[in-house]
C-alpha cells in the first residue's frame, strides 16, 4: 500500500496509546514525494546560552511514493516517533540513531513484535521500483580504456553530439576505443542522457547483460552509421 494521510494519523493515534503511553502530542503530517526516503521526522532546534536546546516545529513527512507492506510503513511511522518523543523530551543521545534510540527500538521491537530498523534510507528494491520500465531508445556508448578499464555513456540520439563525444575522448590519449549501441533495454532509463565527456562505471556484466547488440553503430570522428539487420 501507498501512506495516506488518514493511514498515518490513524497509525501515530495507535502507537501513541500501545506504545508510547500517549506521551506525543499530535503531529503535523506532511506528505511527500521523495524517493530517498520513506519518513522523516523534522524540526527547528533553538540554543540560548546556559539551557540545553529546545526542539520544536516538529513535523512528520512521509513519502507517497513506495508500495509498500502497511507492516512497513508503520514500522516507519514508529520509527520516526522515537525521534520525535527523544527530541520532544530532550533526551540526550549519542548520536540520530545512537544508544538511546536503539535501545527504545529494540525494546520496542521484542515487546510489540516490530520489525523497526535504524535505516531512513529507501533499499536498492525500493528505489528500483520506481525506475521508468518503459522501453526507450538510447545511444549506448561503452567505453574501453587503455588500462582495461570500461565505463558506460548513454548519449542523446544526435549526430554531431555523438561524433562530439567521440572525437573528444579519442583525442584525450586515454582511450583504448568506443563500442557504440542502439538500444531499447528500459534497464538503461536510470542513467542520464548527456553529451557531456563523462563515462559511468556500473558493473560491466550487468551492462552487457542488457545489451542485445542487435544494433551496433559504427561511429567516426565524421559521422555515423546504423547497422541494419532484416
Ligand atoms: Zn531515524
Amino acid at each position: 500500500m501507498k501512506a495516506s494521510l488518514p493511514f498515518i494519523e490513524e497509525s501515530f493515534d495507535k502507537f501513541n496509546r500501545t506504545i508510547f503511553e500517549d506521551k506525543l502530542p499530535k503531529i503535523p503530517v506532511a506528505l511527500s514525494n521523495a524517493s530517498s526516503y520513506v519518513g522523516l521526522c523534522t524540526f527547528k532546534t533553538r540554543r540560548r546560552a546556559f539551557r540545553a536546546p529546545e526542539h520544536y516545529d516538529f513535523k512528520l513527512r512521509i513519502s507517497t511514493r513506495f508500495d509498500l507492506p502497511e507492516s512497513e510503513l508503520e514500522d516507519t511511522v514508529i520509527h520516526e516517533m522515537i525521534h520525535y518523543y527523544i527530541r520532544l523530551h530532550g533526551i540526550k543521545d549519542t548520536s540520530a540513531h545512537g544508544n538511546v534510540f536503539r535501545q527504545m527500538m529494540d525494546e520496542i521491537n521484542t515487546r510489540h513484535g516490530r520489525h523497526i530498523t535504524i535505516s531512513h534510507r529507501t533499499t536498492k528494491e525500493q528505489r528500483e521500483a520506481l525506475i521508468d520500465k518503459r522501453p526507450k531508445w538510447h545511444v549506448v556508448a561503452v567505453v574501453t580504456f587503455k588500462d582495461g578499464k570500461q565505463g558506460l555513456k548513454l548519449l542523446p540520439r544526435i549526430t554531431q553530439r555523438i561524433t562530439a563525444y567521440h572525437r573528444a575522448l579519442m583525442r584525450s590519449g586515454k582511450i583504448a576505443g568506443i563500442e557504440y549501441y542502439f538500444e531499447s533495454d528500459p534497464w538503461f532509463n536510470r542513467f542520464p542522457t548527456s553529451s557531456a565527456f563523462n563515462v559511468f562505471f556500473p558493473p560491466m556484466d550487468e551492462v552487457r547483460a542488457h545489451i542485445s547488440g542487435a544494433n551496433p553503430i559504427s561511429v567516426t570522428s565524421r559521422g555515423i552509421e546504423y547497422g541494419n539487420k532484416e
